[in-house]
């Protein structure tokens, strides 16, 4: 049971080749089971045909015959005489006045039983059909005609022809007939399903060389099927096209951005210089005035954090964001993290260290930027009585720092889309705490360009764990 489910679930119902299979399947089974009915029909018309021819010779000598008698013996006589003649251990005839009333009929037939021989006589009422009657387990082919003898009626003449053996014969034959064809649709099928998925095989190949291309080898990718149909290098022709098209665009996205960034960031650093060297000096500003300027450098900074968060993606993105990879000691980069942290925030921050001095290779700037870009998450999406706790851990040839936070926890759904860019889960929240949503996908672009990995586990409504893995 359990395998016919797992099955199920691996056909997709919604798959060409699926559907080209059960398409090319039903037409051949349309078109054997009608050449095997075809067939039945015609070799059962055969049969009837040759048992009427029998029938007919019979009925064309018997007038002749009782002619020949008649000249000797007594018409009736004559006439019995004659059918009896006839009669052999298939055939059987009746001669009846138009008064149903039996004017003679074969004496010697033994080997049906009197209610079979009655039933056959019944049907003599009826219109009869060049068609087989079947009577009990035996089988019959029934003439009926007018029996004439020197321009005189003698009455109705009925001729029954058993072919019980033939239409057994043909049964058997016919049987024998649709089990080959079943056993040749099977046989089709299977070799057409086989024939269909190895036909789509290079489409697979295609979908498998797309879904690999990444932003960053955009630029290098084009797809090469050499052995493919014409119309699956066609189509791979046009996603080479529309690579190169992509690639063109993302490119001048990337140099746009970093322009813009560039651009903006210079003046606006000059603004936020202004603002805080006005608010530092002037001593006559009034509250209103004040906090205006507050405000205003406030969100400069903010600005100038995005702009710098958005020049290195496209920095990284181009591959010119470079690092300085050195072994450092990270209980000394995590003190110091810790006690850049408590500069502008008041919320208790516990470390945890396993040993005295964990080392790994790193760029000690950049992995201070990741930890404060954790901890400044932490203390956003947590209440503030809540502390924040730095865990250090080394595991055979890799090191860990932990962020953990007893905060509001991210849902499960958005997990693995809070490193894309500017995702962010609940907007409502994230209006109050501010933040652009770049924060983790710079963690994890510096994380990944120092040969490391980040991952988050987080319990909605119980805190988060954002672990960096180093190598050492
Ligand atoms: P943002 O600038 O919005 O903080 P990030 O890229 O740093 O952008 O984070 C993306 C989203 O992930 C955030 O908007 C927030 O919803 C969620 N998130 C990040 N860190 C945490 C955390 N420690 N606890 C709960 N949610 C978090």
């Amino acid at each position: 049971m359990n395998k016919i489910r797992g099955l199920s679930r691996k056909i997709d119902l919604f798959s060409l080749r699926l559907r080209l299979t059960i398409g090319i399947g039903v037409v051949s089974a349309l078109g054997n089971g009608s050449i095997a009915i075809w067939m039945s029909w015609k070799m059962q018309q055969i049969l009837i045909n040759s048992q009427k021819n029998h029938v007919e010779q019979i009925a064309a000598r018997l007038p002749d015959d009782v002619k020949l008698y008649s000249e000797m013996i007594p018409l009736e006589t004559g006439l019995q005489k004659a059918i009896n003649n006839l009669t052999n251990t298939n055939s059987f005839l009746w001669v009846q006045k138009p008064n149903r009333q039996i004017l003679a009929q074969s004496t010697k037939w033994h080997s049906l039983s009197d209610s079979t021989v009655a039933e056959l006589m019944s049907k003599s009422e009826m219109p009869i059909k060049p068609e087989v009657y079947k009577i009990g387990q035996r089988y019959f082919v029934l003439y009926g005609g007018s029996l004439q003898v020197e321009g005189k009626v003698l009455g109705k003449l009925f001729i029954v022809q058993d072919m019980t053996h033939e239409q057994t014969m043909f049964l058997a034959m016919v049987q024998t007939l649709w089990i080959a064809s079943i056993l040749v649709i099977i046989v089709i099928t299977l070799v057409i399903a086989y024939y269909v998925k190895f036909s789509l095989q290079p489409l697979r190949q295609l979908n498998q060389m797309t879904e690999v291309i990444s932003a960053k080898d955009i630029a290098q990718a084009q797809l090469h099927l050499d052995h493919a149909p014409s119309e699956v290098k066609e189509l791979a022709q046009t996603f080479n096209m529309l690579l190169s098209r992509l690639s063109q665009s993302w490119e001048q996205e990337r140099q746009f951005v970093s322009n813009v960034s560039h651009e903006l960031r210079t003046p606006l650093t000059i603004v936020h210089g202004y603002l805080q060297s006005v608010l530092r000096r002037q001593n006559n500003l009034t509250e209103t005035q004040k906090e205006a300027l507050e405000t205003a450098a406030s969100e400069a900074e903010h600005t100038i954090s995005l702009l710098k968060n958005l020049l290195d993606l496209a920095r990284a993105d181009s591959g010119y964001l470079h690092f300085q990879i050195e072994s450092c000691v990270l209980n000394d980069l995590v003190a110091e993290v810790v006690g850049m942290a408590k500069n502008y925030s008041e919320r208790t921050i516990q470390v945890e260290v396993q040993a005295s001095c964990i080392r790994a290779k790193v760029d000690y700037n950049r992995l201070k930027q990741v930890l404060l870009n954790l901890i400044d998450n932490a203390i956003k999406y947590s209440e503030p009585n809540t502390p924040i706790i730095l865990k250090l851990n080394q595991q055979q040839n890799q090191a860990t720092i932990q962020v953990c936070d007893r905060g509001y926890g991210i849902p499960l759904q958005h997990q693995s889309r809070i490193f894309e860019r500017f995702y962010r889960v609940d907007e409502a929240r994230n209006h109050t705490t501010g933040g652009s949503g770049l924060g983790l996908s710079i963690v994890k672009t510096l994380v990944e360009g120092m040969g490391g990995s980040v991952t988050v586990h987080s319990k909605l409504g119980e805190g988060s764990v954002f672990t960096v893995t180093l190598p050492i």
